[in-house]
């Protein structure tokens, strides 16, 4: 087949003229809910499927624009760190796995620092880039993390990290198994600085980096649906010989479990960010306390009193709690994300700001 693709096909397209430039794939199938979206509706609703609200994967630059207040941010440059240590190969050298990767994404590593202001805050932001080698966790993005830990420190601002990996990366051994103890002291250089940390675990977070800094935030938020764990579902299975629970290690689940804090819709995380910072920033109310005056106090006082001519029931037995409202009450088992007050400034300003981007262009 490679002459007709290398040579007849564009033979063809000069012929025809001016047809090269439509990109491939216009329409994309949704992995949740199987519907066909149109490229540019996609983008302009940051990958997130607008039938089902499936949260796609996102590239990471893109999630530093979606992230940052008005897309605008500074990447820095990170240290180069000592290249395969370990001589490694397995079925490939891991020096040509590294250059692939290398040139595929264009950078060095799996990790992106930038800064910037959300929600008028400034921030470091780290995000690991899940098309570099699974976004693996080896000594550049140890380095990496303790070079954003230092510059928010430098900057006064709170650190926020954007894990999705695949965990340590395996073809740097024991040096990239330490990188899980050189993110945790990273993450307390933050925590010492009495600076906000805060994780936003995406699809998927797994291994050494679910074991590390990605569980330490002060705040642990998550797109809905994102795969959080350790060790893959099926391995526990095996190990474990049982048939593992619906849903689980999905962000929702953990969510109900404990182990995070937030499921927040992508649109809803630049607002939701802003506000934790200041909340963990400005602890004191930013307007004047001013006290109640003594007679409305008491007014207050009196009327929550009980009144002697209130009927006083007694109730037998037990008191279960108020039914759900009937009719469309099953829509999944995540809890109802909370997003009335937020909705209409969003609309205003975020994706008013976009409308005229082209996102291949
Ligand atoms: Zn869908």
């Amino acid at each position: 087949m490679n002459w007709l693709t290398n040579w007849v096909k564009p033979k063809l397209r000069e012929l025809v003229g001016g047809q090269k430039d439509i990109p491939e794939n216009l329409w994309l199938k949704c992995d949740g809910c199987g519907q066909m979206i149109f490229h540019r509706d996609l983008e302009k609703n940051l990958r997130v499927c607008q039938h089902c609200g499936h949260h796609m994967r996102l590239e990471a630059l893109r999630r530093l624009e979606t992230l940052f207040d008005g897309g605008a941010f500074q990447t820095i440059e990170l240290e180069p760190s000592p290249v395969d240590p370990l001589k490694f190969k397995d079925r490939k050298r891991y020096t040509d796995r590294l250059k692939d990767a290398q040139g595929r994404t264009g950078r060095d590593d799996a990790l992106i620092v930038a800064h910037g202001r959300i929600g008028g805050q400034p921030v470091v932001v780290a995000v690991l880039d899940f098309a570099f080698m699974g976004g693996s966790m080896g000594m550049a993005v140890g380095d990496g993390l303790l070079t954003a830990a230092r510059l928010a420190k430098v900057q006064d601002a709170a650190l926020i990290v954007v894990p999705s990996s695949g965990g340590a990366r395996m073809q740097e051994g024991i040096l990239s198994l330490m990188q899980m103890a050189r993110t945790t002291i990273a993450v307390e250089e933050v925590r010492e600085a009495g600076l906000p940390y805060i994780v936003l675990l995406t699809d998927p977070t797994t291994g050494g980096v679910t074991a590390s800094f990605a569980m330490l935030g002060d705040v642990a938020l998550s797109e809905p649906g994102a795969q959080i764990g350790f060790a893959g579902a099926r391995v526990i299975e095996q190990t474990i010989r049982e048939t593992l629970p619906e849903g689980f290690q999905r962000a929702e689940y953990l969510l109900d479990h404990g182990m995070i804090d937030m499921v927040v819709h992508r649109q809803d995380l630049p607002a939701t960010i802003g506000r934790i910072i200041s909340l963990l920033r400005n602890p004191e109310p930013s307007a004047e306390v001013v006290p109640m005056p003594s007679a409305a106090a008491a007014e207050v006082v009196e009327r929550a009193r009980p009144h002697p001519d209130d009927e006083v029931v007694e109730v037998e037995g037990e008191i279960l709690p108020p039914e759900p409202p009937s009719g469309d009450g099953d829509h999944g088992e995540g809890p109802p994300r909370d997003r009335s007050p937020r909705d209409g400034s969003r609309d205003g300003s975020r994706d008013g700001s976009r409308d005229g981007d082209d996102p291949r262009g």
